[in-house]
């Protein structure tokens, strides 16, 4: 037998746990199939500096703990586990977690996304201690520091752009020898004294000891290696939108983010939010602010659909 829920919330990052303290305070008991990697994002970024009302900062995970700690004080009903099959072709919504069948009446999707990572070993091992995909959240930490941004697309020149203003110098490490990033974003980058660009090379080595001191980087059309020294490595090459549960039920851009009109969807009754529909912000606060907009307009929703259907209802019923 399906467990039958006013709402769905599929996702536990700051977008999802916000839907729940919204949608738990509306009364709507909300379900929270908050995935075995709960928290999103946030849980591999060290100190959140940027988060209005933590004015020493928060690590990532305690942020997270408490957003969940907030939702699940308000009445939401949170599982542990990735959901596994949605089904929206009509209502109530259809999730599963594995075999277990839940059933909702709205459902919101705020499943994230992923940063892409090269995929080398040092990478991995200096993550959150000199290695990020987010300047906005871990430059301040690298101050009066040379840095690395590796990538050649928009992100990649915002993230240097920003950087510049901290760090004493920017190398991109850029694959090509042209920028994919919009010719505005590009010139900023050439005009800028403290940015310069290493074309055609590939990283091949994060350097150091405790703590980050260059980066090996290989020249593709040489073949030959030089050692830029760095105190930190941002990654900026995409991001993937974690949206394969939804694919073929909702409709995607070409770059496979949920196609949203405020917070909804292009199936009525599914709302989207935080980073699965934004690719342009990405920052917890407007994850978290984009989740309260969902449970409101999930809320607003559901009420809507039962005064029509009191209303058109016989006398008496
Ligand atoms: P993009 O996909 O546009 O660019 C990714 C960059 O990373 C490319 O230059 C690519 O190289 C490089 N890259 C990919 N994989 C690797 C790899 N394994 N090793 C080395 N380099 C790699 O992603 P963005 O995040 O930059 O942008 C995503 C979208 O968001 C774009 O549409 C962008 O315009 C938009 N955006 C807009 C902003 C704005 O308007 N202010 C700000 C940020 C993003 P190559 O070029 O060789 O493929």
């Amino acid at each position: 037998m399906a467990s039958h829920h006013e709402v769905i919330i599929i996702g536990g990052g700051p977008a999802g746990y916000t839907a729940a303290i919204y949608a738990a305070r509306a009364n709507l008991k909300p379900l929270v199939i908050e995935g075995f990697a709960r928290g999103g994002q946030l849980m591999l970024t060290t100190d959140v500096e940027n988060y209005p009302g933590f004015p020493s900062g928060i690590s990532g995970p305690d942020m997270m703990n408490a957003f969940r700690d907030q939702a699940e004080r308000f009445g939401a009903i949170l599982v542990s586990a990735n959901a596994t099959r949605v089904d929206l072709s009509g209502r109530p919504f259809g999730v599963w977690v594995d075999e277990e069948e839940y059933r909702g009446e709205a459902l919101i999707v705020a499943t994230g996304a992923d940063a892409r990572w090269l995929g080398i070993e040092s990478e991995t091992r200096f993550r959150g201690r000199g290695v990020s995909s987010c300047a906005t959240c871990d430059g301040f930490f690298f101050r009066d520091k040379p840095m690395v941004v590796v990538g050649g697309g928009d992100t990649a020149m915002e993230e240097a752009l920003f950087l510049s203003r901290i760090g004493s110098h920017v190398t991109i490490v850029h694959r090509r020898d042209t920028f994919r990033a919009s010719r505005i974003m590009a010139e900023r980058v050439r005009a800028n004294e403290k940015i310069s660009v290493r074309w055609n090379a590939v990283v091949e080595e994060v350097l150091g000891e405790e703590t980050v001191s260059g980066v090996r980087v290989r020249d593709v059309v040489t073949g030959e290696t030089e050692d830029i020294p760095a105190a930190a490595m941002f990654v900026a090459i995409g991001h993937t939108p974690n949206t394969e549960l939804v694919a073929g039920q909702l409709e995607l851009d070409a770059d496979g983010y949920v196609v949203t009109q405020g917070t909804r969807t292009s199936v009525e009754g599914v709302f989207a939010c935080g980073d699965v529909q934004d690719r342009v912000y990405r920052q917890a606060v407007t994850a978290a602010a984009s989740g309260c907009m969902a449970a409101i307009d999930a809320e607003r929703w559901l009420e809507a659909r039962r005064s029509a259907a009191t209303e058109g209802a016989p006398a008496g019923v």
